[in-house]
């Protein structure tokens, strides 16, 4: 199977049906962020079939984990080459995404690469995850916050529940350890203004690799001494 049949396949399991001219796009984005990644350090991942199943089909299953409405605002938290934001705004071009990471190498990658996709309604942010939820707008604010490989789950929670607002949901996508991650983090969890956790299988097609999405939500707003600083975070996960 080549690598966009199997992208296709796997996305119309996923989301019902997958158009031409969005694996046309997916396409177009693998060719560009493996070029870019030549001179920039985006990822280690860059064979086609890897990369479908590795980074979009893996990013594409929080929509197979989550009832996320048209016009929803979610943030991605460390978002590096754009896992799973930009995968998200590519299959669903009516969310309202913000990308956050501390490299800003990797934002001005994402900003030209959404502009060769002409994706618009993205907000750039470089910065540092426990900084900026504390400016204005971004605080209690998103419908939802999603991320991958950022962190374990307890620090996790740290860096990416303040972004939710009441209401809404944190998606962090995990590997086979979901499970005793989610066990670790409950306490995070409750501090943070969270509730109900759940954790999810989340399958992708051809792939052998055990996916979990695990998914909180928050249900008030977090209280301002969190996030800490970073060497708080790091030292004493919550
Ligand atoms: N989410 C992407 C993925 O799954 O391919 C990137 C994962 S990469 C291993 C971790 C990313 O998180 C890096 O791009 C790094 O710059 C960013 N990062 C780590 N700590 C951060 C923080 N405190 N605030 C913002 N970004 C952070």
């Amino acid at each position: 199977m080549e690598a966009y049949d199997l992208l296709k396949a796997g996305i119309a399991d996923i989301m019902g049906e997958c158009a031409d001219e969005t694996a046309e796009k997916f396409k177009k984005l693998t060719e560009y962020m493996t070029e870019y990644n030549k001179n920039v350090n985006l990822t280690r991942i860059t064979e086609p079939m890897d990369v479908v199943r590795l980074h979009y089909l893996d990013s594409a299953a929080v929509f197979a984990c989550a009832d996320i409405k048209a016009g929803a605002s979610v943030i991605d938290v460390g978002t590096g080459a754009g896992f799973p934001g930009l995968v998200m705004k590519l299959l669903r071009p009516d969310l309202r995404l913000c990308l956050l990471d501390s490299s800003n190498k990797r934002i001005a990658y994402l900003r030209s690469a959404a502009e060769l996709l002409n994706l618009t309604g993205i907000d750039f942010v470089h910065g540092r995850a426990e900084e900026v939820s504390r400016e204005k707008g971004y605080r209690d604010a998103f419908d939802f916050a999603v991320s991958r490989a950022v962190a374990s789950l307890p620090k996790l929670c740290e860096l990416c529940m303040p972004y939710v607002r009441p209401g809404g949901r944190f998606l962090s996508l995990k590997g086979p350890d979901a499970e005793a991650e989610a066990r670790a983090a409950e306490n995070a969890v409750k501090k943070l203004g969270g509730g109900n956790m759940q954790i999810r299988p989340a399958p992708i097609r051809g792939g052998e690799v055990e996916h979990y999405i695990v998914s909180v939500e928050k249900t008030r707003p977090t209280p301002a001494q969190y996030p800490r600083k970073n060497a708080a975070i790091k030292k004493e996960p919550l």
